[in-house]
């Protein structure tokens, strides 16, 4: 006899919008429980309540992720109400470009608490319910800055390469307890984070890229629902670019 699979419980930060709320409409389309991490109350409102109007399950936290107390109260209360906790998803990013000799210690330092600490610290925490239930997926969203670089953009690629070794890190301690670590890293993406970007930037960004667009949210998305699978268990430690083309090599 196959034992039936519960209803996994995700969560998702950043998902008030853009990359995130695609990810949590995405994982609650696969019937997972969706937990929403933002700041914005009234933004979460309105992902929430697509997600129950479609028939599925969420139910939103308003958290300052840059808070670690704040961030470690937030995943235990979470496990605590839904009783466990299957699916993590660090999403919530910032970007504070600038080039290298302009940038101030503040601007470097916001960009890791945010991109890179938060991430660290929710890991950590939901670590232990995902154990107690041996089996978890943790699914860091980086970038193609992280992999390759970009110029002005030395703390945000500092804090998304930091994510690749936090996760292949978490991935080698945890395959014994049969939780997977992967990142999903994005190239260029339409989104409130790119469309605050001068038009040149895009079409050199766009000329960049083999497929020659912009991606969209639930392109990414896609990739994080196969990483959060369950078809996905023999797959740990790795950093898919959903980039259109940009970084191949
Ligand atoms: P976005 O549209 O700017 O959304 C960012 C999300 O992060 C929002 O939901 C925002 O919600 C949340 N957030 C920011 N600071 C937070 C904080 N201190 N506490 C809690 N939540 C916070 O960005 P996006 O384009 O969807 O990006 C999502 C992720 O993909 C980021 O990690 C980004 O670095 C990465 N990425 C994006 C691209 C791209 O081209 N768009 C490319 C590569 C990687 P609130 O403002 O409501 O708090």
């Amino acid at each position: 006899m196959t034992q039936a699979i519960p209803v996994r419980v995700a969560l998702v930060t950043g998902a008030s919008r853009g990359i995130g709320a695609a990810i949590a409409q995405s994982l609650a389309r696969q019937g997972r429980h969706v937990v929403l991490v933002a700041r914005d109350a009234a933004k979460l409102a309105e992902v929430e309540k697509s997600i129950l109007d479609a028939g599925g399950k969420a139910s939103v936290h308003a958290c300052d992720i840059s808070d670690t107390a704040a961030v470690e109260k937030l995943v235990d209360d979470v496990a605590t109400a839904q009783g466990r906790l299957d699916i993590l998803v660090n999403n919530a990013g910032i970007t504070r470009d600038g080039l290298i000799l302009r940038m101030t210690d503040e601007q470097f330092d916001e960009v890791i608490r945010v991109n890179l600490k938060s991430a660290f610290v929710a890991c950590r925490t939901a670590l232990r319910p995902m154990m107690r239930n041996k089996w978890g997926r943790i699914i860091n969203i980086g970038s193609v800055s992280g992999l390759v670089g970009n110029a002005g953009q030395s703390n945000y690629a500092t804090a998304k390469a930091g994510l690749v070794g936090l996760t292949k890190s978490i991935a080698k301690e945890m395959a014994a307890k049969n939780i997977t670590a992967n990142v999903v890293a994005p190239g260029f993406i339409e989104t409130d984070m790119t469309g605050v970007l001068p038009q040149q930037v895009k079409d050199y960004a766009v000329a960049a890229t083999p497929l020659k667009r912009m991606g969209s949210a639930a392109e990414i998305a896609g990739a994080v629902a196969y990483f959060a699978s369950e078809e996905a268990s023999y797959t740990t430690g790795q950093v898919l670019a959903v980039d259109g083309g940009m970084t191949m090599y």
